[in-house]
């Protein structure tokens, strides 16, 4: 690959965020564990231009094993410490996050390919988990309950659990690490986070400001760790008894192994996957809500987002009409540097994202699909060294076996229903991810089934809103093949904490429950 000069702007957000031209492996001592010798390197490429951001060092086995030890033994300070003060400092890394935000956004531009706009929104939503998690720090809510037993106090308290291992995808470089890290932190857990190998110098920031904030409180840095690594770092978590819960984010293929992974050991895991997600636009749609919602989510972050929206089912009576206006959208968007704020789409993520754009763009054709827009691969000025390409429009039919694939790019499958919405659910849930889901329509009819136990059958379900764009208050995930977990607002915070009932008994007596009778 052709390699470009850094501009100057992206120098000085690699100099305040302190990333250097070669990075360390993890974030703490290095002193131990493998020699650098051992270690191989990764070079990050930008997807806007090519240039070589920095390069970092990939951990080794040894390098782990270490991340665990440091992990460990900050566990055994950090649960110790009331959790509304561990919200303290939570509150602390959000202040210093939101000091970052602009240098932050630009890295996550620079280096994942999501326009400025979204970059900033992915860093406000780090800063909005941490506000969320400093309320929590002081919920960490069990019940109560009566006893059946004379003078007895019975109750439900939540411990930490230990080491979380958290493994992130490319598409959301920090933003799903916050979602986990905040509010395992505030119930008294230490993190280890393995980054995408493809956004490993983002987290490395975010790394150096949580770090900045854990020394000034005179706090081990091992609360937080990072390790840089491929799949087979994440493999080890996944195997590894020293860690009881992963929450892994990515494909459904990589949850696969680690859910099994985990699962044979008998430990937790959190499970953010794969989706396939759909709009339905029925004939009593407000169209312009629905165009709007269908282009942010079909488009936006070029496709790569696990909500994106990649099927839109319309009523028959409504088809032509909604494809024309999409029509006429599609080729006016604004392609190319996603820094400069005239554009709405910027590249995909690599090489390899671009050939899985055109390989199912021409699988879709030979399974009967008509592609009406879109499709190409940019090149030549405004586009060197990136992988830029036109988003496309597709009439398919929901049975083919692409359109029952995700594919991670902006390709958005037009699919024509007939009947009522119950027909459009049918279709909607004929796949097999369950992520994120849509309706548009102003029928309360309509709406109510399209949420009912018949409904959609995803983790969630919108009504004039698309399938993109969610707010960390509510709990984010999705159900089968998108693998069931749930993160981020509600209650989820239950998921990184342990649960112990405990009894009390303040009588003089010993008796038994359900009354048995055993007097020695
Ligand atoms: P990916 O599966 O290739 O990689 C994700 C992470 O898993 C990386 O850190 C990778 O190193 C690690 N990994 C890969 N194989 C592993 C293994 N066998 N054991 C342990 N770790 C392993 O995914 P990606 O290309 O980075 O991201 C895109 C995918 O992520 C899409 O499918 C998207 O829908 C999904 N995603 C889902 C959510 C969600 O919340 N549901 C959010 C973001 C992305």
């Amino acid at each position: 690959m052709e390699t470009m000069t850094l501009t100057q702007d992206m120098q000085e957000v690699l100099n305040t965020l302190g990333i250097q031209s070669v990075n360390p492996a993890y974030s703490t001592g290095q002193k131990s564990g493998s020699t650098d010798g051992e270690r191989t390197t990764r070079d990050i490429h930008s997807p806007v231009d090519g240039s070589l951001i920095a390069t970092v060092q990939m951990a080794s086995v040894a390098d782990y094993d270490q991340v665990i030890e440091q992990a460990q033994k900050a566990f055994k300070t950090w649960r110790m410490m009331p959790a509304p003060q561990r919200g303290e400092i939570v509150r602390q890394i959000g202040n210093r996050l939101r000091q970052y935000k602009e240098p932050l956004g630009k890295l996550v531009t620079y280096e994942m390919g999501k326009i400025y706009q979204e970059g900033l929104g992915e860093v406000q939503e780090m800063i909005d988990i941490c506000d969320f998690a400093v309320g929590q720090s002081r919920q960490l809510y069990g019940f109560t309950m009566h006893s059946e037993r004379p003078q007895h106090r019975m109750y439900d308290q939540y411990h930490p659990l230990g080491i979380i291992g958290i493994i992130s995808a490319f598409n959301f470089p920090v933003a799903v690490w916050a979602w986990n890290a905040m509010l395992a932190a505030v119930c008294g857990n230490v993190c280890i986070w393995k980054p995408s190998e493809k956004t490993p110098l983002t987290a490395l920031a975010c790394q150096k400001i949580v770090a900045e904030v854990l020394k000034e409180n005179d706090l081990p840095e091992g609360i937080f760790n990072l390790i840089i690594g491929d799949a087979e770092i994440g493999s080890k978590m996944a195997h590894d008894r020293r860690v009881p819960l992963v929450s892994a984010t990515g494909s459904t293929r990589m949850g696969k192994k680690v859910g099994e992974a985990v699962g044979a050991r008998l430990g937790r895991s959190l499970l953010e996957l794969g989706g396939n997600n759909a709009i339905i636009i029925t004939e009593h749609a407000d169209p312009e809500m629905a165009i709007r919602a269908t282009v942010f989510g079909a488009v936006g972050t070029c496709g790569q987002r696990c909500t994106s929206t990649r099927r839109l089912l319309i009523h028959e009576s409504r088809y032509d009409e909604i494809k024309e206006r999409l029509l006429k959208i599609y080729p006016t968007l604004s392609i190319g540097n996603p820094l400069d704020e005239k554009n709405l789409v910027g590249p995909l993520i690599d090489q390899d994202a671009v050939n899985s754009f055109k390989n199912a763009l021409q699988k879709a054709q030979e399974e009967g699909g008509k592609l009406l827009v879109g499709g190409e691969v940019l090149s030549g000025e405004g586009y060197e060294g990136g992988n830029y390409v036109t988003p496309a429009l597709v009439e398919a039919e929901n049975y083919y076996e692409i359109v029952q694939e995700e594919t991670f790019a902006p390709i958005l499958y037009l699919i024509k229903y007939q009947g009522d919405v119950h027909d459009a659910v049918a279709t909607h849930n004929a796949v097999s991810q369950g992520l994120s889901s849509a309706i548009f329509t102003t029928n309360i009819l309509e709406a109510e089934a399209f949420l009912s136990q018949r409904g959609s059958d995803c983790g969630i379900a919108n009504v004039n809103i698309g399938t993109s764009g969610a707010e960390i208050g509510g709990a984010f995930g999705g159900e089968k093949d998108t693998g069931g977990g749930r993160e981020s607002g509600s209650d989820a915070w239950k998921v990184y904490m342990r649960r112990q009932t405990n009894t009390i008994n303040y009588s003089t007596e010993l008796p038994l429950a359900q009354g048995i009778k055993f007097d020695i």
